[in-house]
């Protein structure tokens, strides 16, 4: 079984249609979505249908879901991002928001091996930067593998006994995951990367041989046309210009 990874989409459908166009060339079976379909990005609607489109095995709410389908206050976000959820919220259809509503919340566990979340296993808008932060996501997991996302910054984490890599040093290379002991994965962003790399990020983990196997892919794709649409929208130009320094 091979897994198309996708976080943090972020209503940008140029990046969207870049990262599908690419994923279909690496050939996968089944896709996993772990939140922020909307927010930022000029594309909310479009990037909704996409994503359904692909018929996701499992898909979890992020914090900018939740707040655009009205569970909770906009204030919680800074002013650009209240801005920006604002204007999606008033863009989707009632059948898209309602749509939003009801995607659940993670973790959500495919396997005993697999599990995705939106933040952290343990609170899913918890922010996982560091390996203390890791070391309590890996406690609280309950699948060996926990794919996240959230904080937009691919990275791997695994326990001191059985390391694997940690960002900024995560290769674009086919990586075998260990066999044993648990491992905490952020594929990185589709819509928003923060990692000053404007391109595009997701991930497809084969699980089909005996070993488990993920790639993380970095893929360029039309910022300037992102970027115009957002422009476009009258949403804030900080959101224009960040995409094309990946910040
Ligand atoms: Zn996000």
């Amino acid at each position: 079984m091979r897994y198309l990874i996708l976080s943090d989409i972020h209503a940008n459908l140029h990046a969207l249609d870049a990262v599908l166009a690419d994923a279909e060339l690496q050939g996968y079976d089944a896709t996993l979505v772990l939140g922020d379909l909307v927010g930022y990005g000029a594309d909310p609607a479009a990037v909704i249908a996409r994503t359904l489109a692909l018929e996701p095995v499992a898909m979890v709410r992020g914090n900018h879901d939740k707040v655009c389908a009205g569970l909770e206050p906009a204030a919680l976000f800074n002013d650009v991002a209240r801005h920006s959820i604002e204007w999606t919220a008033e863009t989707l259809s009632a059948a898209e928001l309602r749509l939003l509503a009801e995607l659940p919340k993670g973790p959500c566990q495919l396997t005993a091996d697999l599990e995705i979340c939106h933040g952290a296993p343990f609170d899913e808008d918890y922010y996982v930067f560091d390996s203390g932060d890791a070391a309590r996501a890996i406690e609280a997991s309950q699948g060996r593998l926990c794919f996240f996302g959230h904080t937009h910054l691919p990275a791997l984490f695994a326990t001191p006994e059985d390391p694997v890599l940690q960002d900024p040093d995560l290769p674009t290379e086919e990586l075998v995951l260990p066999r044993t002991g648990p491992a905490l994965i952020n594929v990185g962003s589709v819509g928003q990367p923060r990692d000053g790399d404007a391109r595009a990020a997701y991930g497809i983990l084969d699980a089909t041989r005996s070993a488990l196997r993920l790639r993380l892919r970095r893929v360029a794709y039309d910022v300037a046309g992102a970027q115009a649409r957002i422009r476009g929208a009258g949403l804030p130009e900080w959101l224009a210009a960040r995409l094309e320094r990946g910040q």
